[in-house]
């Protein structure tokens, strides 16, 4: 990869001459929030719902709002300007910054501020993934994380273990299950199609409220296809006609296999690849 520009507290820089403290408590504590927007024809989708949840997740987190907030859309096309990224992601990083020492009590906001860090992913052919073709399988694993869900926070530990336990399985991704119910996939919001019906879990602390999700809701009611916003367990998705997932750098992503057992014909389904093409060309109008 050739060396990024990244952005670091207010500065733009060689990748390699990015620094943070030891002491930062983004490092020390996943004491930090994140989002990543995706961009294609070299504008941001979905910014406005990236930027809300972002200062929702500082907010419940009693986080200081870094000064940059306000311009953080700037930032952010600044660095696709300087990356020259046509298609990829913008990853944002807000930690609650570097007190110079550790301590579980939060620092004085007076005396610390936060840590703000951003930086490209460049991925040509990102909407013209040879996979949204396939479709992807996946398998159920324990939902084992905290329970604030609904907080965009860098605790990414356990997600990442259910990624590797679907690697070891053989397959793409997983999808998480508590009180045997699907709760999401490890970094992607879950669904089912039944009939004409679209089914995905209704929002709680339990699943981070998508910003995929809430377009793709929208698109599909606008469509006018029935939204059935409940929990659904691994069997009802297993007799479903179809199943995917959703995210802001995989859009709309049909899964054709849960737990070794087809979904509907074992191909993507009808309703998925209708929902990623109307969810792409109304992103990419609305993109800034
Ligand atoms: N659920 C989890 C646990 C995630 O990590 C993500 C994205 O990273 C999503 C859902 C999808 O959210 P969005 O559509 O805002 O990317």
């Amino acid at each position: 990869m050739n060396m990024r520009t990244v952005y670091v507290n207010g500065t733009y820089l060689p990748e390699n001459e990015a620094t943070i403290s030891i002491f930062d408590r983004g490092f020390l504590m996943a004491d930090g929030v994140y989002e990543v927007t995706s961009v294609l024809d070299g504008k941001l989708i979905d910014f406005a719902g990236h930027a809300k949840r972002l200062e929702r997740s500082l907010g419940e987190l009693d986080m200081p709002h870094p000064e940059c907030l306000p311009d953080l859309l700037d930032i952010h096309r600044e660095l696709v300007r300087l990356n020259g990224i046509e298609e990829g992601m913008i990853y944002l990083q807000i930690t609650r910054g570097a007190p110079g020492d550790r301590d579980f009590v939060f620092p004085d906001p007076e005396t610390c501020t936060p840590t703000v860090v951003l930086f490209t992913q460049n991925k040509p052919g990102l909407a013209n993934s040879p996979a949204a073709k396939t479709g992807i399988k996946v398998i159920s694993v324990a939902d084992q994380r905290w329970a604030r869900r609904d907080i965009k926070t860098v605790q990414l530990l356990y997600p990442s273990m259910g990624k590797m336990m679907a690697k070891a399985a053989g397959v793409d991704d997983a999808w998480m299950v508590e009180d045997g119910m699907v709760t999401e996939g490890t970094s992607n919001n879950a669904y089912i199609v039944k009939g004409n019906t679209i089914i995905t879990r209704h929002l709680g602390n339990e699943i981070l409220h998508g910003i995929t999700r809430a377009a793709v809701l929208r698109f599909a009611r606008e469509a006018q296809m029935q939204v059935e916003e409940r929990s659904f367990s691994i069997a009802e998705a297993q007799e479903a006609d179809e199943a995917f997932i959703t995210s802001a750098s995989q859009f709309v992503m049909p899964v054709v296999e849960v737990d070794g057992k087809a979904v509907g014909a074992g191909t993507p389904g009808p309703v998925a690849a209708r929902l990623r093409e109307i969810y792409l060309e109304e992103s990419r109008k609305a993109a800034v």
